[in-house]
């Protein structure tokens, strides 16, 4: 695989976050905790792998739920995202989702957008499907996971180019490890997060052009 474009998921392929969304399955008064924990979080008052689990701790998602948030995800889809994706494909890009989201939320996506790489975090369920445990080994539960996820899949694939797209803090600490960082505004538009990007593009269609015109370069 020579050419990888990675994907960050929420508020890029889908405008929903996830974790709000089970956070909003619960009650009024455990949303309320969830969002002070990212508060602190996004902060830097508490560590990043703190506040996640902390999280998982009071929302323990059920299999319905993450089912719930799955149907989600397809129905708040970046409009051009299947479209661009099967080009891109054409073209000979391997495209991947990489998130600090949950894997079980994120597959119905990943299968309607034929993506079949997903890094995301693994949740475990009870036999009956309540909540269990998380992956706490898993890279996107902590800062520079998605750098650590990029330096595998480069030894692994031996790319020549590796471009990231996303929204979030998480997906520009991957600059160093890509050939381009390119941020997506159309749902959440971040000032720092535009200013460090080689590109910003408010639609996912808008990719192809970017990266046949920086072909040349590599
Ligand atoms: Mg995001």
């Amino acid at each position: 695989m020579k050419k990888i474009i990675a994907f960050d998921c929420d508020s890029t392929l889908s405008s929903i976050e996830g974790i709000d969304e089970l956070a909003k399955l619960t009650t009024p008064s455990i949303f309320q905790k969830v969002e002070k924990l990212t508060n602190l979080a996004m902060n830097g008052e508490i560590p990043v792998q703190e506040a996640f689990s902390q999280r998982l701790k009071l929302i323990s998602p059920s299999l319905s739920e993450c089912q719930q948030i799955g149907q989600l995800y397809l129905t708040h889809i970046e409009p051009t995202a299947k479209e661009t994706i099967l080009q891109l494909q054409e073209k000979g890009w391997h495209t991947i989702i990489i998130s600090g989201g949950f894997s079980p939320c994120i597959q119905p996506l990943a299968e309607h957008l034929n993506i079949s790489e997903v890094h995301a975090v693994p949740l475990h369920f009870q036999t009956n499907g309540s909540y269990q445990s998380f992956d706490t080994d898993y890279p996107t539960t902590r800062d520079g996971g998605k750098p650590q996820i990029i330096e595998n899949l480069k030894a692994k694939y031996h790319s020549k180019q590796f471009i990231m797209v996303g929204d979030g803090n998480s997906d520009l600490e991957t600059t160093p490890h890509v050939t381009q960082f390119i941020a997506f505004t159309g749902f959440v538009s971040r000032p720092t997060v535009r200013q460090h990007a080689t590109h910003q593009v408010s639609i996912i269609s808008e990719l192809i052009p970017i990266l046949e015109s920086s072909k040349h370069l590599h």
